[in-house]
């Protein structure tokens, strides 16, 4: 039980931050809860960063997660436009960018991770655009337009919505991967392979196993020279090579980091009054049974709900099965588990109609699964990565047999 003395203060204000505060008022906490974000906005979605809101299509007030009326029917304080710039675990407080100290009961840390940057100093110039932040667009959008050409550096999932959405828009658009394929680091090679034709068709350049080699321009990158001895002119370039976890303020308070802060399946790090979630936490998961740090919505807020549980005293270990969406052109991609160690792809369905599950087994077992426009499959993919469900290949390929038939009877 909490006490209406306690304070719960939580440490960035995006979707896991957003989902603890709700998370506790739901488990009855009693105490003040404080929600601090160092952006200018209440807690917003970050996916249509890169799909509709980029293409025009979505409008800012859309992309709240809630309304500040909501927050105050919840009772919760949101502070915005406030970074946390330390924390003294000793006088249990935190210091504000403002100058102010507050004191805390629980301290959560949901400050997710920041874009990977390029290393090459004559890549900073101000058409080179990273995707994180609705502030990001803004700044990106008035170049976004028509006629222009855009070069993608990385072509993981941020790259490639971000591709497609050029495409609708208008835009010549060329994507740089520096691997021998798209997706490389999360798909099976067919499912890349799906993904280069399905962008090429539709007028994407893609190039694979290429990178930049050096950027061109005074006051703004005009050309890049490519590793394949070929240059390219552009108008603006968009990078996503990946992110950073936000991990320093846990460092500087003596707290174990590693690819991001380190907390158990409870989200608690080693001092138990402070957790951590979301795309910063390198957490215990225990459907997995191992550390991981995932980058999604759905586990931002699983972990969101534990550390609610965990500040209330209901201690409940986090188990989720790690899912993600990804839209691209028409292409409406869902996964679920992860892949690492598969033995066998199975196809249902077919690659060039566009719409088709591919299944990762290992020794017959559903590891993960990726639905190119298929819910339905969908729904019954994520009981079957659940539940390590064990299926006949021959079967699980033959689309005159339901997916359904193929779970354990209840
Ligand atoms: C363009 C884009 C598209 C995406 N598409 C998908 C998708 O289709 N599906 C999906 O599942 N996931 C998607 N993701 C990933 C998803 O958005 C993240 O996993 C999710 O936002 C993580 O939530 P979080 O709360 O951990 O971090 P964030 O949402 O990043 O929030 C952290 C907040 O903390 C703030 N902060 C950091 N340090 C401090 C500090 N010291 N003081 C105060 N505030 C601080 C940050 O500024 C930020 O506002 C996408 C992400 C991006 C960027």
């Amino acid at each position: 039980m909490s006490s209406a003395r306690e304070i719960a203060v939580i440490v960035g204000a995006g979707h896991a931050g957003a989902e603890v505060v709700a998370a506790l008022r739901q488990n009855a906490y009693a105490g003040r809860i404080i929600l601090i974000g160092d952006e200018a906005e209440l807690p917003y979605r970050r996916p249509p960063l890169s799909k509709n809101y980029l293409s025009g299509e979505a409008s800012r007030e859309s992309l709240l997660i809630r309304s500040a009326a909501a927050y105050d029917k919840l009772e919760v304080e949101c502070w915005i436009g406030t970074q946390v710039l330390a924390i003294d675990r000793v006088k249990k407080n935190i210091l504000l960018s403002d100058g102010r100290i507050q004191a805390y009961t629980k301290l959560v840390l949901a400050t997710g991770g920041r874009p990977r940057k390029l290393p090459d100093p004559a890549a900073d110039k101000s058409n080179v655009h990273y995707i994180r932040t609705l502030a990001d667009i803004d700044r990106l959008q008035s170049g976004f337009a028509k006629g222009k050409h855009l070069l993608v550096i990385g072509g993981g999932y941020i790259g490639l919505e971000a591709a497609s959405v050029g495409i609708k828009n208008g835009l010549q658009v060329t994507v740089l991967e520096a691997a021998p394929r798209v997706l490389a680091r999360v798909a099976a090679p067919e499912i890349s392979a799906f993904y280069e034709r399905a962008h090429r068709t539709r007028g994407v350049d893609v190039r694979t196993g290429i990178s930049v080699q050096a950027f061109h321009g005074e006051q703004q990158v005009e050309a890049v020279q490519l590793s394949d001895g070929s240059e390219l002119q552009v108008d603006l370039v968009i990078v996503g090579i990946g992110i950073v976890p936000n991990d320093e303020l846990a460092r500087s308070a003596g707290l174990e980091v590693n690819n991001g802060i380190v907390v158990d399946t409870f989200a608690r790090t080693r001092d138990s009054d402070i957790l951590a979630v979301g795309d910063c936490a390198n957490h215990v998961n225990g459907f997995l049974t191992r550390l991981i740090r995932i980058e999604s919505v759905p586990s931002a807020q699983e972990q969101g709900r534990t550390a609610a549980h965990s500040i209330c005293g209901k201690d409940i270990p986090h188990v989720a099965v790690p899912w993600f969406w990804s839209d691209q052109f028409d292409l409406k991609l869902q996964m679920v588990g992860l892949s690492q160690g598969y033995d066998r792809l199975v196809l249902r369905g077919d690659l060039a109609s566009e719409s088709f599950s591919a299944f990762y087994l290992r020794n017959g077992i559903v590891l993960s699964v990726d639905a190119v426009n298929r819910p339905q499959d969908f729904m019954v993919a994520k009981r079957m990565v659940a539940e390590r469900v064990q299926v006949d290949p021959q079967a699980l390929a033959d689309e005159s047999i339901s997916l359904k038939s193929l779970l354990p009877a209840a």
